[in-house]
């Protein structure tokens, strides 16, 4: 396993139109301080090196952030921060000053659609990080997302970005030469333009079915994977062919310790334990980790949520 993704906060200061954070009555809450020990120690149990703070939410709005940097700073774990960089001012001295942290993304996707005055704002804290961090930690990747290729809405903002990447780095990046194999356009040194498609956050409904419901149930193919012989036509569904890495190089912990297979499930939909109550070891190696785990090796998507997630696509 590579990374765990540790949401220490499912808060946010944005509402981005693409994102759950925000539009379902979640509580919103800080991962305290014990919950977080249990993650990382977690995190090193299963041989993880690297640890994101998201799932959704804002990490450096978690009071306890820079606190929780510093731990990182006594294990072998590195971080990768995802943020909107909405505080970059305030908190990037201490990003730049931890040894911990290996790279930065920075969602500046998101300020496509906030006003224009508050997104150039942003936007320069973050070029003046970038700019800094250039200078004293030359080994930091730094990622600018923008995922929101071909968004209409986003297209001015977007050209923006463009020019004032070049404006402060002197870096002409043509729009349009991004296509599914090229993503990634190097800016100078460590820093990145890394420009993707929005994708759709995977969803069930109350039922616990998928959208269409005409996929296999999970928990009847549970049974059913665990009664030898007994053949899969027998469920009359279908089974839903797709892969995913999940468990495989990652495994994610919501703020309140559920133990969810990916990052993009942050309602809970595959919790497979909770990391206050069993090691994160004991977890990943469950029954029910397993064969969602086998499926994904065998190319089927065994679990309701999986057969709704656009994401997985990207894996055939
Ligand atoms: S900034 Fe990130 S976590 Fe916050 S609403 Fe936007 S996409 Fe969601
Ligand atoms: S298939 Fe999608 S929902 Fe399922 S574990 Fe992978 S990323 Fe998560």
């Amino acid at each position: 396993m590579n990374s765990v993704y540790i949401e220490i906060t499912n808060v946010c200061n944005l509402h981005c139109s693409f994102c759950p954070c925000g539009k379902e009555p979640a509580s919103r809450t800080f991962m305290d301080s014990k919950l977080f020990e249990d993650c990382i120690a977690g995190a090193q149990e299963i041989d993880a090196t690297n640890v994101y703070f998201h799932v959704l939410g804002e990490p450096t709005l978690h009071p306890g952030f820079a606190h929780y940097v510093k731990k990182l700073e006594l294990t072998p774990l590195k971080l990768t921060l995802t943020t909107n960089g909405t505080t970059i001012e305030r908190t990037g001295h201490q990003i730049l000053a931890s040894p911990s942290v290996r790279q930065v993304n920075f969602s500046t996707h998101a300020y496509a659609e906030l006003p224009r005055e508050t997104a150039e704002r942003h936007l320069q804290n973050v070029l003046d990080f970038c700019s800094l961090a250039i200078v004293e930690r030359p080994d930091l990747y730094i990622n600018l997302r923008l995922w929101n290729v071909g968004a209409k809405e986003a297209s001015s903002w977007n050209s923006y970005m463009l020019m004032r990447i070049h404006e402060t780095f002197g870096v002409d990046i043509t729009p349009g030469h991004f296509c599914s194999r090229h993503k990634s356009f190097n800016i100078t040194g460590r820093l990145y333009l890394h420009e993707d498609t929005r994708f759709e956050w995977p969803s069930i409904d109350e039922r616990g079915e998928s959208r269409d419901n005409k996929f296999t149930c999970w928990h009847d193919r549970a049974l059913l994977s665990d009664a030898e012989g007994v053949k899969d036509e027998r469920i009359g569904k279908e089974i839903v062919a797709g892969t995913c890495r999940a468990l495989d190089t990652h495994v994610a912990i919501l703020h309140d310790g559920r133990v969810v297979a990916c990052c993009l499930d942050h309602s809970g939909q595959i919790t497979l334990g909770h990391i206050g109550e069993q090691s994160l070891a004991e977890i990943i190696n469950s029954p029910m980790a397993l064969n969602i785990k086998e499926g994904f090796a065998q190319h089927e998507l065994r679990h309701p949520f999986c057969q709704t997630c656009s994401f997985c696509k990207r894996f055939k």
